[in-house]
């Protein structure tokens, strides 16, 4: 399964566009030692032809554009055979309406996120202006399904969507009752190789069911928004805590890399990256933390093999 990470940072991207936080200022000017990252999302492929993009994000088209492998082939053409999506939060959907360039779209997400953004949402109906642009694929928690083209052959790949600790969008609180299909993660397999991945950019806690998700596989990509709980009320960015946001910090005695100690893993990435993190300064004792523990920092642009 070929891997290629097209964003890397949470809302916003780093720098975010109002923020003057001091990664923000450092990365503009140039003083820092990190690099800027769009809004996550990767594209995986068995073939390295045909590639499935893990969410949608605002950046949707700069990510196209920076990478060979999703430029088109014809006059009229897509690498890109699919879209799957985690959750509603919109740096996961929005770059769905960027795609409405009269191109059918195979969107597989599960039936939660499906309404969620498809009820309601006037935008949507430009997604819907002929027969065919889009086709939503179901995902059922739990069960293993098979990643297809959209003329039906097979990918080579297989896809679980599993249910993990998380919040529904906030444009959609009170419009729809919280439900487990609302934040998943992906477990995707090689059915050549065997060889699988767990893609969990958004986690609110570790609980028995996300540590047997990632049991098994050979690569984890992980949410790694924050570093601190407090992190946006140290900085004076915001009233929120990490966990108001429904996402676990990477430090501290109950953060992700504590948690994670000893799970078999060998490539493991923290990814959906807040700009305020200090993982991002490749020269901060944070970075070096994370690195000592066996995780990288993912980034725009990595790719590789698995
Ligand atoms: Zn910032």
């Amino acid at each position: 399964m070929k891997i290629k990470v097209l964003g890397s940072a949470a809302v916003g991207g780093f720098p975010q566009w109002n923020c003057g936080c001091p990664n923000c200022r450092g990365v503009r000017g140039g003083e820092l030692k990190a690099r800027a990252r769009t809004q996550e999302s990767i594209a995986v492929s068995a073939d390295g032809d045909n590639w499935f993009v893990l969410n949608a994000s605002p950046e949707i088209r700069t990510q196209i554009e920076g990478f060979a492998g999703l430029h088109p082939r014809g006059p009229r053409d897509s690498p890109i055979a699919g879209i799957l999506i985690t959750n509603g939060d919109l740096d996961h959907c929005l770059g769905l309406l960027s795609l409405r360039e009269s191109h059918p779209l195979q969107i597989y997400a599960t039936e939660q996120v499906h309404r969620g953004f498809t009820e309601s949402n006037t935008f949507y109906a430009t997604l819907e202006r002929f027969p065919g642009q889009t086709t939503w694929r179901t995902l059922q928690l739990g069960k293993e399904q098979e990643l297809k083209y959209l003329d039906g052959r097979t990918s080579g790949l297989d896809v679980q969507a599993l249910a993990v600790p998380g919040q529904p969008p906030l444009h959609l609180r009170g419009r729809f009752a919280p439900d487990p299909e609302d934040n998943v993660a992906f477990r995707i397999r090689d059915r050549a190789t065997g060889r699988a991945m767990i893609y969990m950019s958004g986690v609110a806690a570790v609980t028995p069911a996300v540590l047997a998700a990632i049991e098994g596989t050979q690569c984890v990509f992980f949410d790694g928004t924050f570093w601190a709980a407090d992190e946006l009320i140290a900085l004076g960015l915001g009233n929120k805590r990490a966990e108001d946001m429904a996402h676990l910090p990477i430090g501290g005695a109950d953060g992700s890399l504590a948690l994670l100690e000893n799970i078999k893993v060998p490539r493991r990435y923290y990814i959906h990256i807040n700009n305020t993190n200090p993982i991002l300064r490749e020269d901060a004792a944070e970075h070096a933390a994370v690195e000592a523990a066996g995780w990288r920092v993912a980034y725009d642009g990595l790719e590789f093999e698995l």
